[in-house]
Parts: C-alpha cells; sequence; structure tokens
C-alpha cells in the first residue's frame, strides 16, 4: 500500500466566536474593535481500524466549545508588554503605556495567556484548547493539529503543533 498520509478539515460556519479586541505593542495600539472569527480545524494521523483519522463529530464539538468559551467577550492579553492589567473586585483595567485607560466589567474579559490578541496569538491559544478538549474526550492520537483564525473572509492566521 501506499505511504501517503491522511487528514480531516473541520471548516463548519458555527465554528465562530464574535469578539472585541485591540493589538498593543510597545509605540502602537489599535482602537477597541471587533470581529466574527472564523476557526479551521485539521488534524493528521493515521488511520484506525473504523476508517477514519478522528471523528469528525469529536472535533466539531471540542472546536464548538472553544469558540463559546471567548463568544462575546472582549479579549485582552494577560502577558502584554505594554498594558497593565489589573483586576480589582469586579472590574478589569488596562491602561496602556501611553496612559490610555479602559475599564471592563469582570464578566465580559476573557484574560488570555497571551502577549498580543493577533490572529496569530489566537490560533495558538485556539489550538492548545482544542487540543485539551480532544484529550478530555479520549480523541485517539493524532501526529499534527493545525488550526486557522479568521479575522475576515480571506484573513487568516495558522498556527501547527
Ligand atoms: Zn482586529
Amino acid at each position: 500500500m501506499a505511504d501517503g498520509s491522511f487528514e480531516v478539515y473541520v471548516a463548519k460556519e458555527n465554528l465562530k466566536f464574535n469578539a472585541a479586541h485591540f493589538i498593543a505593542y510597545p509605540g502602537f495600539r489599535e482602537r477597541l474593535h471587533g470581529h466574527n472569527y472564523q476557526v479551521t480545524v485539521r488534524l493528521e494521523g493515521d488511520l484506525g481500524p473504523d476508517g477514519y483519522v478522528i471523528d469528525f463529530g469529536l472535533v466539531k464539538q471540542a472546536t464548538k466549545r472553544v469558540c463559546d468559551a471567548l463568544d462575546e467577550y472582549t479579549l485582552l492579553p494577560a502577558q502584554s508588554d505594554c498594558l497593565r492589567i489589573t483586576v480589582e473586585g469586579e472590574s478589569v483595567e488596562a491602561v496602556y503605556e501611553d496612559g490610555s485607560r479602559f475599564v471592563f466589567p469582570a464578566t465580559d474579559v476573557m484574560l488570555l495567556p497571551i502577549v498580543h490578541t493577533s490572529a496569530e496569538e489566537l490560533a495558538r491559544y485556539v489550538a492548545g484548547q482544542v487540543r485539551a478538549e480532544l484529550l478530555a474526550v479520549g480523541a485517539r492520537p493524532w501526529r499534527r493539529l493545525e488550526v486557522s483564525v479568521a479575522e475576515t473572509r480571506g484573513q487568516s492566521a495558522t498556527y501547527s503543533e
């Protein structure tokens, strides 16, 4: 038999989240704005005895849970090198290096363990969450996981591990 490889690809309309963010790095900050982020997942692996690399349903459910956890939040990069982020009581405050100050209800914010809320870093974060969700449901081992996060149609970043 030929030495080929198999990959499953999941790109569904409902694998999306709507979120607010702004890119910030020393010397530059975007204004707060939002995207309807669309997520796609590719998994490469061996064919199991059932003819699957992995059950599509598991991938869709795992990815949907990750998207839902981000939906309708303001995403803040907890490891930012130019934003001072403090959680005080029911509020989250983010102060940029020039003194610009945002205050959000803590319930509306998702503090992510990333440096920038770029599509690239979001793709890496989402990949980690999808990986954890798949492992939690006992998904069969795979070789490579690839996640793309699109800010708008035709503009996406991809992370693979
Ligand atoms: Zn943006």
